[in-house]
């Protein structure tokens, strides 16, 4: 092993069970280790580097940024975020943004909205928060209460009170949840993502909507990984044609610098008071500028090219030899494969190509850019590795 790979394993906590390769570099889809050797990348980074490793835009709105202004306190205006809530408000129908930096703390944010909502309206005994079996909404204590997979729990006890869990696709479950608990919101992901890429029935959804505004129970949607044009739809809600209270978002956001956010729709707009949530980095200019540069291209024309793409990957895996399913939306995708999905993504790594896994299943999230050349490189080595 080399020296480095010693380094991190003495003095890097035990939390992550690396893959054998040191990464040095990249552009585009393609990453080089330490020996060389080349990968085209089919997770960027978990759903982050939305176009890609060193893409020349990104690169120059964040150089541009960091030699004016890397950080400022939230106590002043700066441009980067303020121009950023203004794109993310145009682009997603939601009234206001709150930023952060990281998924696990967008979804804080709209479970303090939530909370806060429903005390002001209803009464402080409104604190529930519904979220379906198998989801997943982050490691913060409070997250993980949120995240429907009870062993995540189990070690971390006691978890904040105040979530319980309903099956996911089943309307009349969910509402007897939020009914029964006082709940004062249903929070889902359009597609569990950690959860084996399952995207959620639109009846479910449409239904879930529709009781939500009835009973002023807010809909919180986490798309923390399907956010930001992953599902061919600058928000896989707008998939749905669903208006959801609130949105958290973060992952490929920022191009690959940490950033979250928080979207609040017409009911929630001013829920959140002055003084009632901060975060110190939240807002970065760096990191927003960089994410306005991603925001700015996310149009028609990209979504069109989603589509194409996660189209192509179905047909090329959809029946394929080894491969028992296809599951996902746009460039997101679940691939069930015969053989151990670990063995699939070491094979798979062997030959040039870095995939994820979900639960049992291949997982791909490649940049939404990855020029189609590569891509079909890529599914040839991913179709030989399942076999
Ligand atoms: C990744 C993820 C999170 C957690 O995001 P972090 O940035 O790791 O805190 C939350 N929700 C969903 C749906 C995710 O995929």
């Amino acid at each position: 092993m080399s020296e480095l790979k010693n380094i991190d394993k003495s003095y890097v906590a035990n939390t992550y069970a690396r893959f054998p390769i040191e990464v040095i570099s990249g552009k585009g889809s393609l990453v080089y280790d330490d020996t060389g050797k080349e990968y085209i990348d089919m997770g960027s980074g978990i759903g982050v580097t939305a176009f890609g490793i060193a893409d020349d835009v990104w690169v120059a709105a964040v150089e541009k940024q960091l030699g004016k202004l890397q950080h400022m306190s939230n106590l002043y205006y700066t441009e980067p975020c303020a121009l950023l809530a203004k794109l993310l408000c145009e682009k997603s129908g939601m009234k206001k943004a709150f930023f952060c930096n990281s998924g696990a703390e967008a979804n804080e944010g709209a479970i303090k909205t939530a909370r806060r909502y429903a005390a002001e309206k209803k009464g402080p005994e409104y604190y529930t928060i519904v979220t379906l079996e198998n989801s997943f909404h982050g490691r913060t204590i409070s997250t993980l209460a949120a995240t429907g997979q009870e062993h995540y729990h189990e070690l971390f006890q006691p978890l904040t009170p105040g979530f319980v869990h309903a099956p996911a696709n089943d309307l009349e479950a969910v509402k007897k949840a939020a009914l029964d608990n006082k709940a004062a919101a249903v929070m889902i992901e359009c597609v569990q993502g950690e959860g084996g890429v399952i995207p959620l029935e639109k009846d479910f959804v449409l239904g879930l909507a529709d009781f939500c505004e009835k009973e002023d129970i807010l809909l919180l949607v986490d798309e923390v990984q399907t956010g930001n044009g992953r599902t061919g739809a600058l928000y896989a809600f707008m998939n749905f044609g669903i208006r959801p209270d609130v949105v958290s978002t973060a992952k490929g956001l920022g191009g690959g610098l940490p950033l979250g956010a928080v979207l609040f729709g017409e009911k929630t707009e001013f829920t959140l008071k002055a003084g009632e949530h901060a975060s110190t980095f939240g807002g970065n200019p760096v990191c927003c500028a960089g994410a306005i540069s991603v925001l700015e291209r996310m149009d028609e024309k990209l979504m069109a090219e989603v589509k194409e793409k996660s189209a192509y990957v179905f047909q090329a895996l959809e029946g394929a030899p080894g491969v028992e399913g296809v599951s996902g939306m746009g460039l997101m995708i679940g691939i069930k494969t015969v053989k151990p999905a670990g063995d699939v993504v070491k094979a798979c790594m062997e030959n040039g190509v870095l995939c994820l896994t979900a639960k049992d299943k291949v997982r791909l999230l490649p940049a939404l850019n990855i020029p189609m050349p590569l891509l079909e490189k890529a599914i040839e080595v991913i179709k030989g590795a399942c076999v």
